[in-house]
């Protein structure tokens, strides 16, 4: 075995990589570390060590190598990513560069580096491409194991994965040279789509968000053959254009308002502005991994440490963490890279912050919008739970079926349900059957229970969704509204007397549906413009954003602060609607509010500009604290021409 420096590498040419012999090498980096490569891995790192060039003092070390990025696995499409990723950490590190600016060379060869990847390499080793075909996914589904998973499928959420469960175990295991499985191990086939093929396509959803009770137990291979799996699963496709032509519109224009909104936060000014203000943050795993990048104050030591997102020390921990509503530059407009977080080193520093951080922020959005479809097959059984008076009222089965407690006494008790949800009940009242699909009556999320034993008829409204989860009527319900005299109170609403209903029927249901993710994103939406009761407190807001986000997705705080910070307001009732930057009430205040009297600008490019000009000129155009605008003399010339 020929024994070789890295550096030694490094100062061998691309071109003359090629022609090491095939064998391994041990090779010696400049941590001390000796490391068996083959040649092959040795030419891939040699591509990748470009960056070494341009910081030539910068020891190479072992951490920078691709059997170190591979760690047995295979080599696949995020390979060169990771193995660059780890080479410009440590260059940046041990140089210290930070500056944005300082970055841009090194970001610059990277993109060479990969374009020499494309180019070089994967013309040199396509002797070694195979294809993929028919009797490839033919044989594959012969495979016992994967025989005996189909043999198992039973029609309920927890056998479906299981079924998934066995595939991967049975794929990741197999030794045979089938290309399908070579692929699939490599990462070049996803996994979902790799279960959806070899194994059952599971469980679909209407438009509506339902799952479909019966799941589709064949998979894309053997085929879709069956009526009832053909039309099940043409709702996928309605769903996907459903989200195309209207989700995707929705967040999109979400978007358009946030960066309106959050433009006035213009750039970020590398320095420290020395804030003692800082947001005490609990410590969870969660939490923490989106907070890498921000600085907090080690209290120690009582010096600012900035957060790698690995600190299991500070788990279940409240930390003091530097954010940009702390913040003191004196130019509301600036923050300060310390108050932002290292987050502020990976774009220009000419860049509108506002805008970058929404576009960063709705970015995820609008793809997990675009990704729902896919998820369907991820549909689980989860056990409905009731809070507080729901909780008083109702029990629930395994079945998400609410029934009233035992102890609940129903003499001389009413039920009323709201018209305006139940707009089909009417017309189903008149049928002479129940056999019909009671979702398509309609969906209650409020109810009321009024107890007229008292002289005073008490009303309790009773929330029974679960999460994002709404309740239809249940046919026992039905049989029984059918079977007493229905009344309705003066607003149309029907009044239902319970005397008589039977405590062992279920009064409603809570179906099983995929997660909303319209009424997340129109949630992400309405957190950051509306100013509802306790959000004016721009901690409070971030907080509510921060975890209403990491929900869903990795979202980094340091992008949210910037939203809130947008917001914020220095003295809304003395009419200031300026940033609230170092002011002593710096409360938040609602989308409308700001566009109408922060700047000009934003008022007369957001909608409905005519109804603003003629409602709201004399506010609009005369505020003393907003910046003039040329338009203000055509408004108020009183007070612009003296
Ligand atoms: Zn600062």
């Amino acid at each position: 075995m020929n024994n070789i420096t890295a550096k030694q590498i490094l100062g061998t040419p691309r071109s003359d990589i090629w022609n090491l012999p095939l064998k391994e090498y041990c090779v010696t980096y400049d941590d001390s570390i000796c490391l068996i490569n083959t040649n092959k891995h040795i030419i891939f790192n040699r591509y990748c060590w470009d960056l070494f060039e341009m910081y030539p003092m910068t020891p190479i070390i072992s951490s920078c190598n691709v059997t170190t990025i591979l760690n047995g696995g295979s080599y696949n499409a995020d390979t060169h990513i990771k193995m660059l990723e780890a080479c410009f950490k440590h260059i940046c590190e041990y140089n210290n560069i930070n500056a944005y600016s300082d970055k841009e060379p090194l970001l610059r060869l990277v993109y060479r580096i990969i374009n020499s990847i494309y180019n070089e390499i994967v013309n040199r080793v396509s002797n070694y491409v195979t294809t993929i075909d028919a009797t490839d996914f033919v044989n594959i589904m012969k495979d016992e194991e994967i025989v005996a998973a189909h043999g198992s499928i039973r029609t309920n959420p927890e056998s479906i994965d299981r079924c998934y469960r066995l595939l991967k175990t049975s794929l990741m295991n197999n030794k045979s040279s089938n290309r399908f499985v070579q692929a699939y191990k490599s990462k070049a086939i996803n996994e979902n789509q790799a279960n959806q093929c070899l194994g059952p396509r599971g469980f679909v959803t209407d438009l509506d968000r339902t799952v479909f009770k019966q799941p589709i137990t064949t998979g894309f291979i053997k085929g879709l053959t069956s009526l009832y799996d053909l039309m099940v699963e043409s709702r996928t496709a309605a769903k996907s254009l459903n989200a195309n032509d209207t989700h995707i519109k929705t967040s999109e224009y979400i978007s358009r308002r946030l960066q309106l909104l959050a433009m006035p936060v213009e750039r970020v000014i590398n320095t420290d502005c020395g804030s003692t203000e800082y947001m005490d943050i609990f410590i969870t795993k969660a939490i923490l991994e989106n907070l890498s990048g921000k600085y907090y104050l080690d209290e120690e030591t009582n010096t600012l440490k900035h957060i790698k997102g690995d600190e299991s020390h500070l788990i279940d921990k409240i930390i003091k963490m530097r954010t940009t509503l702390g913040c003191r530059l004196h130019n509301p407009h600036e923050v300060c890279t310390t108050c932002l977080g290292k987050v502020s080193e990976n774009f220009r520093e000419n860049s509108n912050l506002g805008y970058l951080m929404v576009a960063y922020l709705m970015e995820k959005v609008t793809q997990s919008i675009l990704s729902t479809k896919h998820l369907t097959h991820s549909v689980k059984k989860s056990i409905i739970k009731l809070v507080g008076l729901a909780d008083k009222y109702f029990y629930t089965d395994d079945d998400s079926n609410l029934y009233f407690r035992e102890e609940i006494d129903l003499k001389g008790k009413y039920l009323i349900l709201p018209n305006a949800k139940l707009g089909k009940l009417v017309d189903v009242l008149n049928l002479n059957h129940t056999n019909i699909a009671l979702n398509k009556i309609g969906e209650l999320e409020d109810i009321i229970i009024r107890d007229m034993k008292h002289k005073t008829p008490v009303s309790e409204s009773i929330n029974i969704a679960y999460n994002d989860r709404l309740c239809i009527i249940t046919k026992s319900l039905l049989e029984y509204i059918k079977s007493v005299k229905l009344e309705s109170d003066a607003r149309g609403n029907f009044v239902i007397p319970l005397d008589n209903f039977n405590k062992k029927n279920p009064v409603f249901n809570n179906p099983l549906k995929e997660a909303n993710i319209i009424a997340f994103v129109n949630k992400v939406a309405r957190l950051i413009e509306v100013n509802k009761d306790n959000t004016d407190n721009p901690y409070d807001k971030l907080n509510a954003l921060f975890m209403h986000i990491i929900d869903k997705f990795k979202c980094n705080i340091s992008i949210l602060e910037v939203l809130v910070y947008a917001t914020t307001t220095f003295n809304s009732d003395r009419q200031n609607y300026k940033l609230g930057r170092n002011s002593l009430t710096p409360y938040c205040e609602s989308k409308g509010v700001i566009f109408r009297h922060r700047s000009m600008g934003q008022l007369l490019v957001f909608e409905e500009q005519a109804k603003e000009i003629v409602s709201n000129a004399s506010v609009a155009f005369s505020s003393i604290n907003r910046q003039s605008h040329p338009m203000d003399v055509l408004f108020v010339p009183n007070h612009i021409v003296k």
